[in-house]
């Protein structure tokens, strides 16, 4: 695709500078605000190879994309992840890429750990919603808590740089923000709390466990000293400086709060779909372009496409009593 000479500026006057790639969609987890227990994945057919997954990130980066985060699904579960870590991790070298960073479940960190902080990757997102076992297993169904706890030590000790990301959920995890925000700052790693999106059916009523993080924030405003912090990702994310830990704490918030206007990413599935909002429907196909025409002409044409279809924002609701989600996908389609 040529160096790195195109930049893309959405319809809105926004820089998109931002691929988040879901390398897979399915996860050795359920947790149940984002998956139902009968998940249908993608058949394996329509899935892109790690070489064409490859290729679409690397146009996106000639287009002037400077930041990737592989996600899913659980992407450390897609087999040869390794493979695409290591070949992206040219862009790394070579400048274009300014970061490469995963966002996973640390299911698997305990095997990965080493080889990741031995890649391009120095930071990870480590997504983990209880420190309590029990917890732990009746929200992600599968998951084995002590295993995890392992994969988290394992890549601290390798030197990664952690943050946590924990969903805030009422009446399962909004006794605990106390005791993670304590475990967090004693590793020394940030933590992100983030409000439940309306996406995907998980067959159970959402609104149940949605909890505001203003009043979240008010809750931990009476046991830490928060104070408004400079860090600023350009990310959605809108952190405070807690006194006692000297780490930080983020507030994702898409239903209290809309954080559009500063949007700089966009979404691939795992087959190629590109998604321009978390919270809209509208997609544009890279697989066809990218299969159909090796020259990479028809794979410039649609991402400029996309690029100039990206919407002004989401519109996510959760109301009481109804269960019908924004977006029929699910966030291990896109994500998050
Ligand atoms: N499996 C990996 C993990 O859990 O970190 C990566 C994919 S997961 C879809 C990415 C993030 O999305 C996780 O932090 C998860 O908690 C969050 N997530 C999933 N469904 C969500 C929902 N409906 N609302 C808010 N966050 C959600
Ligand atoms: Fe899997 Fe991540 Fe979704 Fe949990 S949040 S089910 S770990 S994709």
């Amino acid at each position: 695709m040529g160096s790195k000479s195109y930049k893309m500026i959405d319809p809105f006057g926004r820089k998109i500078s931002y691929l988040r790639v879901s390398v897979t969609d399915r996860c050795d987890f359920r947790c149940s605000y984002c998956m139902s227990e009968d998940m249908t994945f993608l058949p394996r057919s329509e899935i892109l190879d790690l070489e064409e997954l490859d290729q679409v990130a690397s146009a996106f980066i000639a287009h002037g994309v400077d930041k990737i985060r592989l996600t899913g699904g659980e992407p450390l579960v897609r087999r040869g992840i390794m493979n695409l870590i290591h070949s992206l991790s040219r862009h790394k070298k070579s400048g274009a890429l300014k970061e490469l960073t995963l966002t996973t479940n640390a299911s698997q960190l305990y095997r990965f750990a080493d080889e990741l902080a031995d890649s391009a990757i120095e930071r990870i997102n480590v997504s983990l919603d209880t420190l309590n076992p029990e917890t732990f297993t009746r929200l992600t169904k599968n998951g084995d808590h002590a295993q995890v706890m392992q994969g988290i030590d394992a890549a601290h000790k390798a030197g990664l740089k952690i943050k946590i990301n924990t969903v805030a959920l009422k009446g399962i995890n909004d006794n605990e923000f106390d005791e993670i925000i304590n475990w967090c700052g004693e590793r020394g790693f940030d933590l992100t709390l983030i409000e439940t999106m309306p996406m995907g059916d998980i067959g159970n009523l959402r609104f149940d466990h949605h909890l505001e993080l203003s009043a979240v924030r008010k809750q931990i405003e009476k046991n830490w000293t928060l104070t408004q912090s400079q860090y600023n990702t350009g990310g959605p994310s809108r952190y405070v400086d807690i006194g006692e830990t000297k780490t930080r704490l983020g507030f994702i918030t898409p239903l209290s709060e809309h954080f559009c206007d500063t949007c700089n990413r966009v979404r691939l599935t795992c087959t190629g779909m590109l998604y321009m909002c978390l919270g809209q429907d509208g997609s544009v196909d890279m697989r066809e372009p990218l299969r159909s025409d090796p020259s990479g002409k028809k794979l410039k044409q649609a991402i400029e496409d996309a690029i100039s279809k990206k919407p002004k924002g989401h519109d996510f609701e959760i109301k009481s009593g109804i269960n019908i989600p924004s977006v029929t996908r699910h966030m291990s389609v896109t994500g998050g």
